[in-house]
């Protein structure tokens, strides 16, 4: 068997020209342009290339894109203080502050200074608290970008046997919330897990967001499986997910690749929270196909 490729490029440029249609109508119709503010704090190369590629496709979407670059000696009260004028500047709709932050700033006190309806990382205490009692909530991109992926490759969800290896705040806890939202049977496994490959093999459903290249190899798979790998791994034979693509796309009945899978849809979800959480500060309906 050689598994479906789940064309993550193409299905985050499909929504990136939704969210470019209906912000188009926002303006029209009601004269409000969304906006998003991206903060960065020092040089990380990593870092200043999502940043860049974030503001870019911001603007191509229709929406305004604000940058806010500080400096690596930055201190905690200069980063509150630019939060805390973001959070009152009515022209911008969503807060992103790009992690990892330097070791000097304590970061949790930095994300959950975010006003929660700006929040669209959606990894203030608030929101992920939203999402784990099944309130509305802002969705971590990545995870809402994995659930899109899945819905759209499997259509319902409810009764499968998933398992999410990965336990981080930013994409194993949210992605499964969202699949117990969904009605799956998650089991969330992590670096303290025993026998994973057996725990693996039960999954009709595998996304694997650790940060170790190749790691889920195809004797790992349940036939017919789908698997998400969430992984981007540099390494000298370049970008590679946590699954070994060739060994699992001869078990598995869909994958993801890297890259081309997954990273696409984040950027793709992050122009999205940024127009429903603009929608929501304008008292009007949430976009269409865009939130869960
Ligand atoms: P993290 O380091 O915060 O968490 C990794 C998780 O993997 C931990 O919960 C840990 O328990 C688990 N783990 C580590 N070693 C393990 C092992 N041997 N067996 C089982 N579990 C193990 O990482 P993260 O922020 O969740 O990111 C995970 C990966 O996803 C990274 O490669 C990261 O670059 C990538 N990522 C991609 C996107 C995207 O847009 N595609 C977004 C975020 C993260």
């Amino acid at each position: 068997m050689t598994a479906t490729r789940i064309d993550g490029k193409a299905y985050a440029a499909e929504l990136r020209r939704n969210v470019a249609d209906q912000v188009a109508a926002l303006k029209r119709d009601h004269d409000i342009i969304p906006g998003l503010a991206v903060v960065l704090v020092g040089e990380d190369p990593a870092s200043q290339i999502y940043v860049s590629s974030k503001g870019k496709q911001t603007v191509e979407a229709g929406m305004k894109s604000f940058e806010h670059r500080l400096p690596a000696d930055a201190s905690q009260a200069d980063l509150l203080a630019l939060v805390g004028r973001l959070n009152a500047d009515s022209s911008v709709h969503g807060i992103l502050v790009q992690l990892p932050l330097p070791d000097h700033i304590n970061e949790s006190e930095v994300i959950n200074a975010i006003s929660v309806r700006k929040d669209v990382d959606g990894f203030t205490v608030a929101n992920s608290g939203r999402l784990a009692t099944g309130q509305r909530a802002m969705v971590p991109c990545t995870p809402l970008g994995c659930l899109m992926l899945l819905r759209d490759q499997l259509g319902d969800l409810s009764g499968k046997e998933a398992v999410v290896i990965g336990r981080s705040n930013i994409v194993g806890k949210p992605m499964a919330a969202l699949l117990t939202a969904e009605n799956a049977t998650v089991t969330v496994a992590h670096s303290r897990t025993k026998d994973l490959p057996d725990v693996v093999r039960r999954a009709e459903i595998v996304v694997a967001a650790v940060g170790r290249p190749k790691m889920v190899t195809g004797d790992w798979i349940r036939p017919g499986a789908t698997v998400i790998d969430v992984g981007i791994n540099r390494t000298d034979d370049g970008l590679v997910g946590d699954v070994d693509y060739d060994s699992v796309a001869g078990v598995a009945g869909a994958i993801t690749p890297v890259p081309g899978g997954v990273g696409p849809m984040t950027i793709a979800c992050l122009l999205a929270n940024t127009l429903t959480a603009c929608c929501r500060a304008n008292g009007l309906p949430d976009p269409e196909g865009l939130t869960l």
